[in-house]
């Protein structure tokens, strides 16, 4: 064979190919469903919930609630209450975690900052009573609510660290300014993200405060 006839065959197959490939992907992008999305798809969805909890779980630093130095019997429990149904305010689900006092003594325990962060909020709501949320360096908040009374006068946009005293456990909400007693002494912990439509996904923090058991401060109390 000739040197040009060899060179020849290969155009013509490289030719073949290339159409071959063309009427492949033609033929492909005809099929119903088979175009790319316009709007962002599963795998993006994905990897932005993924890296947004990354980001609550890096920066938690310190258990809401420190033990006592002197009193081994100031305790907390919680459990995994996820989505538990709650009725006050019409029916609704338990968007977070409470951590009930073993001690049912209203400003008693310290509640500390789980995080370095901002105050954003402060004061009261009808369902958190006495509540305080930190917008975290990640850009995560966190609700403590039900507070008995606060450490200092906060205002929005101090600066706070992880560990630093935010206020006292108490049982203040469900009802106009100052409502106190309709539950047990308790801190009511939410986590929310600025993730998705609304811009604001709560996540479960049960997991969260798991994780922080191993990860208390020591009080005076
Ligand atoms: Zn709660």
């Amino acid at each position: 064979m000739s040197q040009i006839r060899q060179i020849a065959l290969h155009l013509t197959a490289v030719l073949f190919l290339a159409c071959l490939i063309q009427g492949e992907l033609a033929w492909i992008s005809e099929l119903p469903g088979s175009r790319m999305p316009e709007e962002q798809n599963d795998a993006d969805i994905f990897q932005e919930y993924q890296l947004a909890m990354e980001s609550v779980w890096e920066e938690l630093e310190w258990f809401p609630v420190p033990l006592s130095d002197t009193n081994p019997q100031a305790e907390v429990a919680f459990e995994n209450s996820w989505m538990a149904e709650r009725n006050y305010g019409g029916k609704r689900r338990h968007e977070g975690t409470d951590l009930i006092a073993s001690i049912e003594q209203a400003g008693y325990y310290p509640v500390v900052s789980i995080t370095d962060g901002t105050v954003e909020k402060v004061g009261w709501l009808e369902k958190g009573g006495w509540r305080i949320g930190i917008r975290s360096r990640n850009g995560n908040y966190f609700y403590y609510a039900h507070l008995h009374s606060y450490a200092s006068d906060w205002k929005a946009g101090d600066t706070v660290q992880a560990g630093e005293l935010l206020g006292y456990m108490g049982d203040s909400g469900y009802g106009p300014e100052g409502t106190t007693g309709q539950f047990p002494v308790h801190l009511h912990l939410g986590i929310y993200l600025p993730l998705g439509a609304d811009q604001e996904t709560a996540i479960n923090p049960y997991w969260m405060l798991c994780y922080l058991e191993d990860r208390k401060l020591v009080y005076a109390y």
